[in-house]
């Protein structure tokens, strides 16, 4: 996005303020059906989580996209914004069967991942036909929290726990018509997605009537300099020869699904804030935006290096800052990190701030979630007021004391 428009848009809707770029959306989601398009079904579930708007929904819709959820809350976003519950995809972990069944009844696809629920659900429900979250124990994923393929994971039913899987489906006679993983995020090398796979492949010969295997997601973007992200081109080409074999040997042509979310919104997405103060200590030059973990967390929870860009000054001398906000705790974005030269009321911009970022964004301190802009056919949407002093107070009570 052009940095005049950017500036624009805080002019209009003010700051902090998140802009979401509805073409870079595009161009990704198209990166990842071109490198797929020798596959003749091909499925991509956006994953609701990396940013759940509705009106990004929309726009996944329009796009071709259908829905990967993991909450009931999520699965009516999608409901909202207009997609067939036949094209939402639900993958909850450690939710309750109440919630499950409820979400089977709205006509969505059930993924489950773990032997007690798919033993009750098969029990009760067994001309509903459900996917299995396998566990292919592959170690993957840039941190430990977002890595959920590994051994000890509370993720998906374990590879060897198959013939446990097979019994349950004997004795109730459900009917299991997917296959899926999804092996953590930020996964570095496309061999670890190839090594899965094969192991995937050997899972669902065992079951007879799948319609689909879905691969997860976990697709790499670049977030600084340097950084190396996945080739989707060489990854689709491999794993589409992979999945044509495999299809052959089953002997009957199923869709290939993926759920990204970080690789089609995260690069969209600028977080805009203002400069509030510009303190200098005896070692540091400290710049605190008007904003804070309670509005962009990832870099204090995985230590994630979102690129700031001083939209002000963008060709001013590179000076180096620590950027840090205004919450009343420790709130780092970025330590010693060289920025065209900054002065109090410039507007720095954080990229890759489409995905998990108003997604996680909180009232910490009591601040206001901030405003949603979609700058779709160069044209600026709000899709997200800016909070006000009623949404903190609208669900507390005050009793008489
Ligand atoms: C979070 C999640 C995704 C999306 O992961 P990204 O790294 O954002 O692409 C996909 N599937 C499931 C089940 C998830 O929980």
């Amino acid at each position: 996005m052009k940095i005049e428009t950017l500036l624009n848009i805080v002019k209009e809707f003010g700051s902090p303020v998140y802009v979401y770029d509805a073409a870079k959306i595009e161009t990704q989601y198209k990166r990842l059906t071109s490198a797929f398009s020798k596959v003749k079904q091909l499925k991509i579930n956006y994953a609701v989580k990396a940013l759940s708007n509705i009106s990004v929904l929309k726009l996944m819709k329009k796009l071709g996209a259908c829905l990967d959820t993991v909450s009931i809350q999520e699965v009516k976003l999608g409901l909202v914004a207009g997609f067939n519950p036949q094209h939402i995809i639900y993958t909850p972990n450690g939710v309750s069967i109440e919630e499950i069944e409820t979400v089977a009844k709205l006509g969505v696809q059930i993924n489950i991942d773990n032997l007690s629920i798919l033993e009750q659900f098969g029990t009760k429900y067994p001309n509903i036909p459900v996917c299995i979250r396998i566990n292919p124990h592959v170690m993957a994923g840039g941190n430990t929290n977002i890595s959920v393929g590994h051994i000890d994971s509370k993720f998906g039913i374990s590879i060897h726990q198959v013939p446990h899987i097979l019994r349950i489906v004997e004795n109730t006679g459900m009917q299991i018509n997917g296959i899926h993983m999804h092996t953590g995020s930020d996964i570095l090398d496309i061999d670890v997605f190839l090594y899965a796979s094969e192991i995937l492949f050997e899972t669902a010969k065992n079951f007879k009537n799948l319609e689909f295997i879905d691969f997860g997601s976990g697709f790499k973007v670049p977030y600084k300099e340097g950084d190396i992200e996945t080739d989707i081109e060489e990854f689709g080409e491999k794993l589409t020869v992979r999945f044509k074999t495999f299809c052959k040997n089953y002997g009957k042509e199923i869709t290939l699904a993926f759920e990204p979310g970080k690789f089609l919104v995260s690069e969209a997405g600028y977080f805009l804030t203002k400069v509030n103060v510009i303190k200098q200590t005896t070692s540091t030059v400290f710049v605190q935006v008007d904003s804070g973990f309670n509005h962009l967390i990832r870099p204090m929870l995985y230590g994630a290096q979102h690129e700031i860009i001083n939209t002000s000054n963008p060709n001013g001398k590179q000076r180096f800052y620590s950027v840090v906000g205004y919450i009343c705790e420790t709130d780092t974005f970025a330590t010693n990190r060289r920025i065209a030269e900054i002065n109090e009321g410039d507007i720095l911009a954080f990229k890759n701030a489409g995905a998990y970022c108003f997604a996680m964004a909180s009232n910490y301190n009591s601040r206001y979630r901030p405003a949603e802009v979609l700058w779709y056919n160069d044209q600026a949407h709000l899709i997200q007021k800016r909070e006000v002093f009623d949404d903190l107070i609208k669900n507390q009570i005050e009793i008489t004391l």
